[in-house]
């Protein structure tokens, strides 16, 4: 579980705080720029540098990587687990899409994938599209939709991408792989 008394610098998409040296907002600091094209954010003096490739580090100041505000997801966030936010993320990557679609692309049952949708949508992360606006993105995108339209489509609100985007930043696997490299 996060420690909810951490009051860790929430940071723009694509930059991450290095966990082997956990910078705070008053350490100068220093970004790796990743294989996995993320910003890896050191401090100026941390050890893991020195084996970094130099042209992979980017002088960085905090001003221009902190998020402009500080989301913090409600109490529902604890309901979700890392399925609610594979689906949310599908409809980041591919905008908007019907529960049948999702459960063939991620593999999951087609009743739990309506339940799921269903839940997301009540806690106001997705939200239904209107079907005026699924007829024209049925016609920009080549009829790519006709087969489709019966279906109910889903879509992210402002709300799902922020906990989405929080989720991420809180998930990001192997943040010191990269730079522990020989
Ligand atoms: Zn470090």
């Amino acid at each position: 579980m996060a420690d909810k008394t951490s009051s860790s610098p929430l940071l723009k998409e694509r930059y991450v705080l290095a966990k082997c040296c956990s910078p705070s907002e008053t350490d100068q600091i220093t970004g790796y720029f990743s294989y996995d094209n993320l910003i890896k954010v050191h401090r100026h003096d941390c050890a893991n540098l020195i084996k970094a490739e130099p042209d992979r580090l980017v002088q960085l100041v905090w001003k221009e990587i902190l998020a402009t505000h500080k989301f913090r997801p409600g109490t529902d966030y604890t309901d979700l687990d890392a399925t609610d936010f594979a689906i949310l993320k599908h409809h980041r990557d591919y905008d908007i899409d019907y529960s049948l679609k999702v459960a063939q692309v991620l593999g999951l049952e087609k009743q739990e994938t309506f339940d799921r949708h269903r839940k997301l949508r009540e806690l106001g992360l997705l939200e239904r599209v209107e079907t005026l606006i699924v007829q024209y993105r049925k016609k920009i995108a080549k009829n790519k939709w006709i087969k489709h339209r019966n279906h109910t489509y889903y879509k992210l609100t402002e709300r799902g991408i922020a906990y989405l985007n929080f989720y991420l930043a809180e998930n990001i696997p192997n943040i010191e792989s990269d730079t522990n490299r020989e």
